[in-house]
């Protein structure tokens, strides 16, 4: 079975082709600056010459009309026609609590989509626009959506709740919801593939650190918290968003630089983080050239990060009584050596035991980068959303069968 996957931000759109028979990827591709004018579509067919076009693609129906006219392209095209496709694939960032796995779209999953604008207003209506441009391009092949929240429903009450009145969470359904959820289910799952164990035997730590950065502590297969919360903003300090602070700072600022709720969650989410310590960069990797320089901003900057980042570690080893793995992934967990040096430098105290020769080494496969004495095992495994939507996407669409 040929499968799509689509993930819709609201002026892009990523695609990847499936063929399931072996999960080969046909062909990947992404349309930038829809809306604007110069629109960008990069594809790239497997086997054959990327291919590069720029013109105007004003909505998301047009832009997967022109991914479906590359992927059946005489020259760049991978499909004799696009009835090839048996069904699409979807991320939806926001599935809030309705959704505790991927789901075949119907009106009524479109519908519950839509009510949790609120909750995830940048990220769940081109999600929406993506099923759409779907549906309108493909009449008849199924959807399915996987949300990034989903894997995180299996969170404790105790663990999910702010304390703070409860009728918050009763009138706006305020609590702890998380996200990168799809990755952290696909690395724990590889994980435990990779260390050939079964995943119920498992505390598994998967540190998702790239742009935005998240930690999941993962229990016999589950996740039992994770650090972001409401809204991707919690917890770590990322490229640009703080991660946790006292809330405090939010009224005071607000009253003290007479900031509006948009400039102050903009402040937060886009001009913080490793960016408004460095006074540089959000790039770990011009971060850590700093730090390697000795720049002081940059290696406060490096500092503030991986201190973060070990906090949390701690905090998650403490919540599951221990833990046996410790996966790192996503842009700086899979690249950045020094940092998961230094992280794990510190984590002596756990029994962690890493071999900076192994570390060193980029394979793009999974890998263990501890030592055979270190009584955690260290991974560095590279993620794959879109496998796992796809693989979603193909048992959701085989049981409805
Ligand atoms: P996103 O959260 O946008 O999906 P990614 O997971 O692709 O992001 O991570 C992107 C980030 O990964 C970059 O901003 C950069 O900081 C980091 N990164 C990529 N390559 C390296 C590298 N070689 N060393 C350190 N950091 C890297």
């Amino acid at each position: 079975m040929k499968l799509l996957v689509i993930n819709a931000g609201s002026s892009s759109l990523k695609y990847q082709l499936y063929d399931m028979t072996d999960e080969s990827v046909l062909a990947k591709g992404l349309v930038e600056r829809i809306g604007m004018d110069s629109s960008i579509l990069t594809h790239k067919p497997t086997g054959k010459e990327d291919v590069t076009e720029v013109s105007e693609i004003l909505e998301h129906t047009t832009a997967i009309r022109k991914v479906l006219e590359k992927l059946t392209d005489k020259e760049h095209g991978v499909l004799a026609s696009v009835d090839e496709i048996q069904a699409v694939g979807h991320r939806v960032v926001h599935g809030g609590e309705a959704f505790k796995g991927s789901a075949l779209v119907t009106p009524e999953v479109k519908a519950e989509i839509r009510r949790l604008f609120d909750l995830a207003p940048l990220h769940n209506p081109p999600a929406i626009m993506g099923i759409n441009a779907s549906e309108a391009n493909m009449p008849g092949v199924p959807n399915v959506v996987a949300f990034d929240t989903a894997f995180h429903q299996t969170m404790d009450e105790k663990v999910y709740l702010y304390p703070i009145p409860r009728v918050l969470y009763k009138k706006h359904r305020i609590r702890r919801y998380g996200a990168h959820g799809t990755s952290h289910q696909y690395v724990s799952r590889v994980a435990a593939e990779y260390l050939n164990r079964p995943i119920e035997d498992l505390k598994i730590i998967t540190c998702h650190i790239g742009n935005g950065a998240s930690l999941t502590a993962v229990k016999g297969g589950v996740s039992v918290d994770t650090s972001m919360g409401l809204t991707p903003l919690e917890g770590l300090m990322m490229g640009t968003r703080s991660g946790d602070l006292d809330p405090t700072v939010v009224t005071f600022v607000m009253n003290k630089e007479e900031l509006s709720i948009g400039e102050v969650n903009s402040m937060l989410n886009k001009h913080s983080g490793l960016l408004a310590i460095s006074g540089s960069s959000s790039d770990m990797r011009d971060i850590t050239d700093g730090w390697e320089a000795g720049k002081p901003n940059e290696t406060l900057a490096f500092e503030m990060y991986e201190y973060r980042l070990r906090k949390y570690i701690g905090a998650y080893a403490a919540a599951m009584n221990g833990v046996d793995v410790i996966v790192f992934t996503a842009g700086v967990g899979e690249n950045s050596a020094i940092v998961r040096e230094k992280t794990c430098e510190n984590l002596s105290y756990l029994g962690v035991e890493l071999d900076k020769e192994l570390n060193k080494i980029r394979s793009g496969e999974p890998r263990r980068i501890s030592t055979p004495n270190s009584k955690v095992e260290v991974l560095v495994i590279p993620t794959n959303e879109e496998l796992m939507i796809a693989r979603d996407t193909l048992h959701l669409v085989q049981e409805s069968k």
